[in-house]
């Protein structure tokens, strides 16, 4: 299935561009927060997977995961960090705070296709 619907959450515009445009390119449907608030307000809409940036405007993608695991409805959705390339212990403390995997800015495509196919891949699976 490639219909899949992704919430990006981003507060950049130029990276929100790129990642809507590929994603679509790829078959996609997209749904769009610029602050952490509007992330966990329209992960109501039930996008299949969350890209979430660490750093926004009002608080961080972190936080915005636990509001997302807190609520009986969107906590089994997936959530993929979405940030800077950054030294190796602030990808573990991202990791250690639930996130289902980590995509690194700037995009590397074929790094960002594998990693939404493989996490959308497991969403549901149980069997792990
Ligand atoms: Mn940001």
């Amino acid at each position: 299935m490639a219909n899949e619907t992704i919430l990006i959450v981003e507060d950049n515009d130029k990276n929100m561009k790129l990642a809507r445009d590929v994603l679509q390119a790829k078959g996609y449907r997209t749904l769009e927060a610029v602050t952490a608030g509007e992330g966990v307000a329209a992960a109501a809409q039930k996008p299949d997977l969350v890209l979430m940036d660490i750093q926004l405007p009002d608080f961080s993608g972190i936080e915005a995961l636990g509001k997302l695991r807190a609520e009986a409805a969107t906590k089994d959705i997936p959530v993929i960090a979405f940030t800077a390339s950054v030294m190796e212990h602030n990808r573990h403390q991202i990791m250690a705070a639930g996130f289902d995997a980590f995509i690194s800015k700037p995009i590397n495509l074929k790094e960002f296709f594998a990693t939404i196919a493989a996490t959308l891949a497991k969403r549901g699976g149980g069997t792990s």
